[in-house]
């Protein structure tokens, strides 16, 4: 039996698009990430149990993603998503977790650490306000989505759809397998320390 089970939760679907640009939806980029981290863990043979609350373009509540990663009995939860704001300039890829948890703070620290350069905030005085600015916006949503799962769980926003710079970055699969890895290596945190866990209530 594997003793570790993560939900890899894509963002949106279905009628719920998520933020656009275009024609292109942030639930379509969420899916294909959700799909390809999916992947890399079996293609590692990585001994997790992987779930997902939906596997193609359907509408799906975040209540019912909750109750979902409470019936597989879920380690962690990985929602990914995709940001936007009004500022085209403001760009990078933001890891959030439930506030005062050390856990998810320790796992979205390792996610933050290992986010590929070309997703990472430019920094002058004026872009770094403005990221700030956008994560107050942003917050409300995020806590609303962190709130629904009882398991420990991180929400990654992977770039700005609104930024040009971004949207060619995770559009480049040479930067998605960056950002994937990015979060097996969270993952893999994780899995660490609930392994450790286990084996300590086991004994
Ligand atoms: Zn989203």
């Amino acid at each position: 039996m594997k003793l570790f089970n993560l939900v890899i939760d894509p963002g949106h679907g279905g009628t719920d698009t998520g933020a656009t640009t275009g024609d292109l939806h942030e639930k379509d980029i969420n899916l294909d990430l959700g799909l390809k981290l999916r992947h890399m863990v079996e293609k590692f043979g990585l001994p997790w149990d992987v779930y997902m609350t939906r596997v193609d373009d359907m509408t799906i509540t975040q209540s019912k993603r909750g109750a979902y990663s409470k019936s597989v009995n879920a380690d962690l939860v990985l929602s990914i998503h995709v940001n936007s704001f009004t500022d085209p300039d403001t760009n990078g890829a933001m890891v959030f977790h439930w506030p005062d948890n050390e856990f998810g703070k320790e796992v979205a620290d390792s996610i933050s650490l290992a986010i590929p350069k070309t997703l990472r905030r430019m920094s002058n005085q004026g872009r770094v306000e403005r990221s700030r600015e956008a994560t107050k916006e942003l917050w409300p949503r995020v806590r609303y989505v962190l709130s629904k799962h009882q398991a420990a769980t991180i929400l990654v926003e992977t770039g700005f759809i609104t930024s040009s710079w971004d949207r060619s970055a995770l559009l480049n699969k040479a930067v998605q397998t960056q950002l994937i890895c990015a979060m097996l290596i969270g993952v893999g945190r994780t899995w660490e320390i609930v392994d450790t866990a286990k084996r300590r209530i086991e004994q």
